[in-house]
């Protein structure tokens, strides 16, 4: 037995032409599945009763078990999945003007180690089937009654350790017949799997990609993120130009501003320097404090700062306002708390 929300269309295909089926159903239980939304095979009344029955045989339909669910004073609603296995997830649902974005967890834990993260402190237990990315989406939108038009897989894990599995759930939520979130809707954020970045230079959909950078040099950027150590700065950054080359699609760069650490005048420079004359859009973030860690937030001024040189030296720089934070929505804080 299977979660049908693993299945793309063309896995749908193949499945329905091992049973001599035409591939033209596989339109139909889409539309099913992400239009009209059933929670049971029996409601699909344009499909013969014996292919249900063998559907059912082969499959099941299912939404993740809430078991928290958190609202901010801003609209940002935070949720804690439970799993199958009893393992916990979160997503966090957030509220702009141009409608709902929904910011997804790739895995259970998270092996990548970066310091100041609330994530890493539980390591990667498992992968995320892609049928537990989709239920994120469709067990929001049930909950909080709403459709969701943005997504960013930029919750707990790191979504290049996952590759295939967060593929297909990128082609199952963009399908047209299905959710049809559009490929620029769509963000993946990696903290920089160098082979994986140019992999999915040849990914046929125009999602945006963005690198969480956070440092200026090897050096820092060491300290900060051990996933430097397997692949270094020129790497990483000659990956980036490869996939800039090839896709002609603009990258965001994200950069969280820490507290002495690499919110100075002279890091912003060396960032302008690394990143000058790359089609590239760096989002600078403050720092969501997470209890357990020594960093600190940069002051108002220093981001300030940092983001007037980035600005004099011409680079393409938004200060992101944050949402969210009186309800743990930084990155794993309430996976972890729940789990103390
Ligand atoms: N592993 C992927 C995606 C998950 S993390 C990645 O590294 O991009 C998503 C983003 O949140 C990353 O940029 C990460 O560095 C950032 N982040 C982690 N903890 C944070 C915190 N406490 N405050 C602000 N941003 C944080």
């Amino acid at each position: 037995m299977q979660n049908i929300y693993n299945y793309t269309e063309e896995m749908l295909n193949e499945y329905l032409i091992n049973l001599n089926l035409k591939p033209f159903r596989s339109k139909q239980i889409i539309e099913w599945l992400y239009r009209k939304k059933i929670d049971s095979f029996d409601e699909m009344t344009n499909i013969s009763k014996e292919f249900i029955l063998k559907l059912k045989e082969d499959f099941y339909i299912d939404l993740l078990k809430c078991i928290i669910n958190q609202q901010s004073s801003d609209g940002t609603m935070k949720f804690l999945f439970e799993l199958k296995d009893g393992n916990l997830i979160e997503s966090v649902l957030m509220k702009n003007d141009y409608g709902y974005s929904l910011c997804v967890t790739s895995e259970v834990g998270c092996n990548m180690g970066c310091v100041f993260c609330a994530s890493g402190m539980k390591k990667k237990k498992r992968n995320l089937e892609t049928s537990e990315m989709v239920m994120q989406i469709l067990s929001v939108e049930k909950i909080a009654k709403i459709r969701i038009s943005h997504i960013v897989i930029m919750g707990i894990g790191e979504p290049f350790d996952n590759y295939d599995n967060v593929l297909n759930f990128i082609k199952i939520i963009n399908n047209p017949l299905g959710l049809e979130i559009g490929a620029r809707h769509i963000t993946v954020s990696t903290c920089g799997i160098v082979d994986k970045i140019k992999e999915f230079a040849d990914f046929p959909l125009q999602v945006n990609l963005a690198l969480s950078l956070h440092a200026p040099t090897q050096s820092l950027r060491e300290q900060i993120m051990p996933i430097a150590k397997a692949y270094n700065l020129v790497e990483l950054m000659n990956s980036i130009k490869y996939y800039i080359e090839k896709t002609n699609r603009r990258v965001t760069i994200e950069y969280i501003l820490l507290k002495d650490l690499n919110d100075t005048k002279e890091c912003a420079n060396n960032l302008a320097d690394l990143l000058y004359g790359l089609n590239v859009y760096i989002n600078l973030i403050p720092y969501n404090e997470v209890k357990e860690k020594p960093y600190k937030r940069s002051t108002k001024n220093s981001m300030i700062e940092f983001f007037d040189v980035l600005k004099k030296r011409k680079l393409n720089v938004q200060l992101r306002r944050e949402q969210g934070s009186d309800i743990d929505a930084a990155c794993g804080q309430l996976r972890s708390k729940h789990m103390n």
